[in-house]
C-alpha cells in the first residue's frame, strides 16, 4: 500500500534540474558558519490548523505534534538505499567522510540540489511567522519562503495569504532540525510531519525542500528523494540572523553592499529569515536594491511548483 494523502497516492517525481559541481563558497563574517537561523520559538497563535480526520485514521494521533514529532512508518520508503553514514554533529564536520557529499561541511552539491538561479532571487526560511506579513506587504513579486510545519500548523492564515498571493511554498521540515545528526527514522518523521502540514493547511504536497542549517548529505538526499523532493540549497547567504546576536560580527551596511556585489552578476539564490521583524526590515531593504525582476525556485529551473495540488 502506498501512502494515501486525501485519497491521492503520493508518488516520487523525479527532479528536472542536474548540477554536477561544488558551490563557491560565500567570503564568511568573521566567526560565523554557513548555517541558518536557530528555530525561533512563536508564540501561540489563536486559531490553527485543524488536525484532519485522514491524518487521525493514518497516524492515530489527534493533535499535532510538539518539537520531537513521532515517526510514522510509510510503506513506500526503501531503507535499503539510504547509505549508513553515523550520525554527526552539526559542529564536526572533521568527522564526516567525503563522499558523503555534505553541503554545510564540504559545499557538495548532489547532482539534482538546486542552489543557484539564472535571476538573483531572494527565499525565506523559518516562517510563517507574525513577521511575514510586513514582507508579504512589500512583496511585487512572487518568492520562495521554506516553511517550518510547526509554523504552519499555528499560522495558517499567513500560509493561505502566502499561497493566496502566488508565492512558492516549500518545506523546511517540521521544526528545524539538523537532519544529518538523527536517525533515518527521526528524519522521515521531520519530512512526513512537514508535508502532512502543508496538506492539512494549503492542500497542496511540496516538490522543494530546504534542510535547516544547510545540513544535507547522501543520507538525508537518500530520505527526502524517496517523498519526491528536491533540495534547494543557495549561492549566496546573507547571514541575516547575526544582526540578532549581541556583538554580531557583522552589520547591516555590510550585509547591504554584499547584496550590491551579488546584484552585478545578476544570478543566484540568496538565503534570507522572515522569521524576525529584524530580517525581515533587511529582506525589503535587499528587494529595494535588486527590484522585483526575481524569480521562484521553480522557475529558475524551470520546474513544477508542488508534486500534488488538491481541490481544497
Ligand atoms: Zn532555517
Amino acid at each position: 500500500m502506498k501512502m494515501q494523502l486525501n485519497g491521492v497516492t503520493l508518488q516520487s517525481i523525479i527532479g528536472l534540474f542536474c548540477v554536477s559541481q561544488l558551490v563557491q563558497g560565500e567570503a564568511n563574517p568573521v566567526g560565523l558558519k554557513q548555517i541558518d537561523f536557530q528555530f525561533p520559538v512563536l508564540e501561540r497563535a489563536a486559531t490553527k490548523t485543524p488536525f484532519p480526520d485522514w491524518l487521525t485514521a493514518f497516524t492515530g494521533l489527534k493533535e499535532w505534534p510538539g518539537l520531537d514529532p513521532p515517526y510514522i512508518p510509510l510503506d513506500f520508503i526503501n531503507f535499503d538505499g539510504i547509505p549508513d553514514y553515523e550520525p554527526y554533529d552539526q559542529n564536526h564536520c572533521n568527522l564526516v567522510p567525503r563522499e558523503s557529499c555534505s553541503f554545510d561541511c564540504h559545499h557538495c552539491i548532489g547532482h539534482d540540489d538546486v542552489y543557484t538561479c539564472s535571476k538573483l532571487s531572494q527565499t525565506f526560511d523559518d516562517g510563517p511567522s507574525p513577521s511575514t506579513t510586513k514582507l508579504l506587504d512589500q512583496l511585487e513579486h512572487k518568492s520562495t519562503f521554506f516553511n517550518l510545519g510547526i509554523n504552519i500548523v499555528q499560522h495558517p492564515e499567513i500560509y493561505h495569504r502566502m499561497q493566496r498571493e502566488g508565492h512558492l511554498i516549500g518545506s523546511h521540515t517540521w521544526s528545524h532540525a539538523y537532519l544529518p545528526n538523527i536517525s533515518n527514522e527521526k528524519i522521515i518523521a521531520q519530512i512526513e510531519w512537514s508535508i502532512w502540514a502543508m496538506n492539512a493547511t494549503g492542500s497542496h504536497t511540496p516538490k522543494w525542500f530546504r534542510p535547516p542549517y544547510g545540513g544535507i548529505d547522501d543520507r538525508v538526499r537518500a530520505i527526502t528523494r524517496q517523498f519526491g523532493l528536491q533540495a534547494v540549497l543557495w549561492d549566496h547567504d546573507t547571514f541575516d540572523w547575526s544582526l540578532l546576536l549581541n556583538n554580531s560580527p557583522t552589520t547591516e551596511q555590510e550585509i547591504l553592499q554584499n547584496v550590491v556585489n551579488w546584484n552585478k552578476s545578476k544570478t543566484g539564490l540568496i538565503l534570507e529569515h522572515d522569521s524576525t521583524e529584524k530580517t525581515v526590515d533587511l529582506a525589503i531593504k535587499i528587494n529595494q536594491l535588486i527590484g522585483d525582476d526575481q524569480s521562484t525556485v521553480s522557475q529558475c529551473v524551470g520546474g513544477i511548483d508542488y508534486i500534488k495540488e488538491f481541490l481544497s
